[in-house]
């Protein structure tokens, strides 16, 4: 789940971050109002939830309230990479002299969490990874330990050779892991973390993602997403407790299990088709789960039959039955449907399908076969 930088912004002062005053704003009024309050300069920044917003025309200096107005003014109601500008946040500015990068993700490969930083912030890190990999320093934080002392002196001195700079980014280091993990985030960025001519450190970017899966035990941070920025089908999907991914394939696929769900995916590709999507629908599944798939599926026009493929132990294959039954009728659905489902209740599903124009198939070859032929005549 991805929240919004003012959020984010809350989240990291909370753990001690030098983040600089700010205020959420939606009118041009409120946009005069609390530049006079935080103090001009102040910078006018789209609470959009993409990146790049600086390259698009959605943060802006001002030097005045007026200003201040005049920008928000002119940014409300606009878009950016397709979403609607809606709400701005109104921050004090700060004088750079040097922009930094740090961020953590977690690391698949050693299962733990990465904390990254480059001397060359500001602009898209990918972009710097790929083009000067040696800009970048990468350690592996041990969460049984947290982050370690002599870690963040080898991140604050690549960052930084003067001493109290490096102190500085060193707390932040601290503070955006401790950030990092009261939330459960899968990342948490700030780009850029910068050096005024002062020397004092500033994060002027938040960004965190939070780890859908661990939002069950802080339920607050529910309250924090922005389903205008998510894929529709994927927003219906967590709501009726499927798991989905959209793709750009031709072939829907309603499978069960995660495990079953991939190699599907896999033999799509295997016999020289694409799938429309990844959906596990789930353990143990009732008629409904497999009507809101078959509705959120339907919704994306490229696709041109739809395999369900159903491996029955705690999922009772008549239950599945009823669900396609019960979504043909509702549905009215005119691409074709191609159904194998084996195990628990097998017999009594295959009964219930007898007299529908449903395809079945006996096997998984069979099933992927038959989709792939129907979404081409
Ligand atoms: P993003 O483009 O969506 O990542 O938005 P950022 O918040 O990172 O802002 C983009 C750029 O605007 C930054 O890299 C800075 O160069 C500039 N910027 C943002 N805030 C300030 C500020 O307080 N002072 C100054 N001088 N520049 C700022
Ligand atoms: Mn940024």
């Amino acid at each position: 789940m991805k929240i919004h930088e003012a959020d984010a912004r809350r989240i990291f002062s909370r753990h001690g971050l030098p983040v600089p005053p700010s205020e959420l704003i939606v009118s041009a009024d409120q946009a005069k109002a609390a530049a006079e309050e935080l103090g001009c300069p102040v910078v006018v920044k789209a609470q959009v939830l993409v990146g790049g917003r600086g390259k698009a025309g959605g943060v802006k200096l001002a030097a005045t309230p007026a200003e201040a107005a005049e920008k928000a003014e002119s940014m409300l109601g606009m878009e950016i990479k397709g979403l609607t500008v809606e709400k701005i946040l109104i921050a004090k500015a700060v004088e750079i002299e040097h922009e930094l990068y740090a961020g953590i993700v977690i690391d698949r490969r050693s299962r733990k969490p990465l904390m990254m930083v480059s001397a060359a912030g500001g602009i898209d890190i990918e972009e710097v990874a790929r083009t000067s990999p040696e800009k970048i320093m990468k350690v592996i934080i041990d969460p049984l330990w947290g982050i370690m002392p002599f870690q963040l002196r080898q991140l604050q001195s690549f960052l930084s050779g003067e001493r109290e700079v490096a102190r500085q980014i060193g707390e932040a280091l601290k503070q955006l892991y401790e950030a990092f993990m009261a939330v459960d985030a899968s990342l948490a960025e700030i780009n850029p973390l910068v050096i005024s001519p002062e020397g004092k450190v500033w994060a002027i970017d938040a960004k965190i993602n939070i780890d859908d899966n661990g939002l069950y035990r802080r339920s607050e941070l529910s309250e924090l997403r922005d389903e205008s920025a998510e894929d529709q089908g994927e927003t219906e999907a967590r709501k009726n407790d499927l798991s989905f991914v959209k793709l750009d394939g031709s072939i829907g696929c309603i499978v069960n299990g995660a495990g079953l769900a991939m190699a599907t995916m896999d033999m799509i590709k295997h016999y020289g088709a694409k799938p429309a999507n990844f959906l596990d629908i789930g353990g143990s599944s009732s008629p409904q789960k497999v009507l809101a798939a078959m509705r959120i599926i339907l919704r994306d026009e490229k696709v041109k039959s739809i395999l369900i493929n159903i491996f029955g132990g705690i999922t009772r294959c008549d239950d599945v039955a009823q669900g396609i039954i019960d979504a043909k009728k509702e549905l009215g659905i005119d691409v074709p449907l191609i159904v194998r489902l084996t195990g628990t209740n097998e017999e009594r599903a295959l009964k219930m399908l007898e007299d529908t124009d449903l395809i079945t198939a006996a096997s998984m070859d069979e099933g992927v076969e038959k989709a792939i032929e129907a979404s081409r005549s």
